[in-house]
């Protein structure tokens, strides 16, 4: 699989640490399951989590992150630019 299908590119995923092989995220795809957390107060408290990924791990679920309102104006400047420069020809 192409490294563009990953987690990090996945507009399920959301970054929420970073360990020393990379950083982390939770997977958003689905609900939460019921599971045990260590970062809440009581350690080892049952609650519902989101599945926890890696940036570079992938799954068949992947979807593309839609473009940030910058970067969707940077495509259409780039688009305008080399639209003019066809149109100079
Ligand atoms: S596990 Fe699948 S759906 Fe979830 S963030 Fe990663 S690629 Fe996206």
């Amino acid at each position: 699989m192409s490294t563009k299908g990953i987690c990090k590119n996945c507009k399920y995923w959301e970054q929420t640490g970073a360990t020393d092989d990379g950083f982390v995220g939770e997977c958003r795809r689905n609900a939460p399951l019921p599971g045990l957390s260590d970062t809440a107060p009581v350690a080892l408290m049952k609650f519902a989590v989101w599945p926890t990924t890696g940036d570079g791990q992938w799954c068949a679920d992947f979807a593309t992150r839609p473009l940030s309102d910058e970067k969707a104006l940077e495509k259409l400047a780039m688009i305008e630019q080399l639209e003019a420069q066809r149109k100079k020809r």
